[in-house]
């Protein structure tokens, strides 16, 4: 099965994907991930692409298409993947759904996590990222301890759009282009609504009922 898992910035979607990657053995496909790969690189493609997300902007739908189309065109990924933070805007919705035709494949559902602007701000300025593993923890809702961290805490980052700047404009950037592809959605009937207000195990709760109800 294909989810993407949605939400404005700092909703949860990182942090319940990887739940989901772990008991139903999908690969995680976060834009936001495969991006600062590139800037890692210190490329001029990375370069702007730094540029444009620390402005909180979007990164051009080709430069998105073409690291999308390479996963789903993968046979071993076939259906098991779980987009993070993809599609952000209508034209790369539809771009999704040419891909998943073209490689015969399908969503299965939509993960619409809600949550209001203020805790947004709080989750989001409390995030820190391991860069050894990838795990996204967050210093007041899951704090790092020996149980569920073993790599060293020289890892953990803060990212550099997580300041409350930026995060001002990408949620008004997910307001104004990402939150219009729902009803794309929602017409579908592969939207399932999310209280991303509740704590992370219950959300994760009634993800893990969803996706049983679509296996059964
Ligand atoms: P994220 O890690 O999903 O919060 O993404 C961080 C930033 O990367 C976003 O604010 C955008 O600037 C950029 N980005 C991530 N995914 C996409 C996408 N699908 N399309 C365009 N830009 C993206």
């Amino acid at each position: 099965m294909n989810i993407v898992i949605f939400g404005p910035p700092g909703a949860g979607k990182g942090t319940q994907a990887d739940f989901l990657v772990s008991e139903f053995k999908l690969l995680k496909v976060s834009t936001g991930d495969l991006l600062r790969k590139e800037i890692e690189k210190e490329s001029d493609l990375g370069l702007e692409i730094k540029d444009i997300i620390d402005k909180g902007q979007l990164a051009s739908d080709n430069i998105i298409n073409s690291l999308i189309e390479k996963l789903i065109s993968n046979n071993e990924y076939a259906n098991k993947l779980i987009f993070d933070g993809y599609p952000r805007n209508l034209s790369q919705a539809k771009n999704l759904d040419l891909l998943t035709k073209k490689y015969n494949q399908k969503i299965s559902c939509v993960l619409n996590l809600s949550v209001d602007k203020e805790t947004i701000i709080k989750r989001i300025s409390g995030r820190q990222i391991c860069t050894n593993c990838g795990l996204i923890f967050n210093r007041y809702f899951k704090p790092t301890s020996n149980i569920n961290h073993t790599c060293d805490p020289k890892f953990l980052i803060i990212r550099s759009d997580d300041n409350q700047n930026t995060i001002i404009n990408r949620y008004e950037t997910y307001l104004k282009e990402t939150l219009p592809i729902l009803n794309f959605y929602r017409k579908q009937n592969l939207l399932h609504q999310i209280n991303g207000m509740k704590k992370i195990d219950q959300i994760y709760e009634e993800i893990q009922g969803i996706i049983t109800s679509l296996e059964a």
